[in-house]
């Protein structure tokens, strides 16, 4: 069972890069996770992103062990290789990941990278894979894009705060799964896509502050005003109350 943040909590309070991204999308959902311990339902694994994922790493860990530009990188006139560190496994651990104490908030800030590369300077290039399917090809303009934006600036702060030279600008392998195959037979092919992103780690300590103070207070935060599914919980709430209030007026029983 997870433990809840609590002001009486002396050691400091474990909090992965996607519950900070929660916090940034709705400050309600965060309290009633980290506060009260009512989680987000978890929905379907993405099992095919993550066997590309698998993939990917296995393909850049072979110019890892070379420390040979990968052909992506060299189409890209990107001068950086795989970066070969003895901490890699442990970065790419879900449960262990690149980690940091923030003093000043009481949170262990963690992340779990998938790559890194290394410029000929020594500056770090954080990397993330992404795969997709889209007949117009993946972008980064969408909610989804802002999302990988945060995860890839939180994996900088990270680096940085633990005394590496980063570069600014990280970067998404993209690839994307084409449907113009006559047939399946049993193989997909996918386009690859390199997108940039300058990253800007200063929102980041700004935020862990405003956490341990949300959490502080005893005043639950208001809703997003761009999530479906609070609409959805309190119409179905209201509806539900005045269908119990029938019930309790005509003597019927509706679940
Ligand atoms: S608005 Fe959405 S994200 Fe926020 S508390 Fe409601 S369900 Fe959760």
């Amino acid at each position: 069972m997870q433990r809840l943040w609590s002001p009486e909590r002396e050691a400091p309070y474990p909090l992965s890069r996607s519950r900070i991204d929660l916090f940034v999308e709705c400050r309600r959902c965060s309290y009633l996770s980290e506060r009260l311990g009512v989680r987000r339902p978890f929905g379907p694994s993405f099992t095919l992103n993550n066997a590309v994922d698998t993939l990917l790493k296995r393909e850049y860990d072979r110019y890892r062990r070379e420390q040979t530009i990968p052909p992506l990188l060299d189409r890209e006139n990107i001068a950086a290789v795989p970066f070969d560190h003895p901490d890699l496994p442990a970065w790419r651990d879900n449960r262990r990941g690149i980690r940091f104490v923030h003093k000043e908030s009481g949170f262990e800030v963690f992340g779990a990278i998938d790559d890194v590369w290394i410029t000929p300077s020594g500056e770090l290039i954080v990397v993330d894979y992404k795969a997709t399917s889209k007949e117009r090809g993946p972008t980064l303009d969408s909610r989804w894009g802002e999302q990988y934006k945060r995860q890839l600036e939180v994996y900088q702060w990270l680096f940085a705060r633990n005394h590496f030279s980063v570069h600014p600008t990280a970067y998404i392998v993209y690839v994307n799964a084409t449907t113009s195959e006559k047939q399946f037979d049993r193989t997909l092919h996918f386009e690859e896509y390199l997108f940039p992103h300058h990253g800007d780690t200063s929102w980041i300590e700004p935020t862990l502050l405003a956490m341990r103070e949300t959490f502080l207070s005893d005043k639950v935060p208001p809703p997003s005003e761009q999530c479906e599914f609070c609409l959805y919980r309190n119409q179905a709430r209201s509806a539900l109350r005045s269908l119990y209030a029938k019930e309790t007026e005509s003597g019927t029983n509706v679940q």
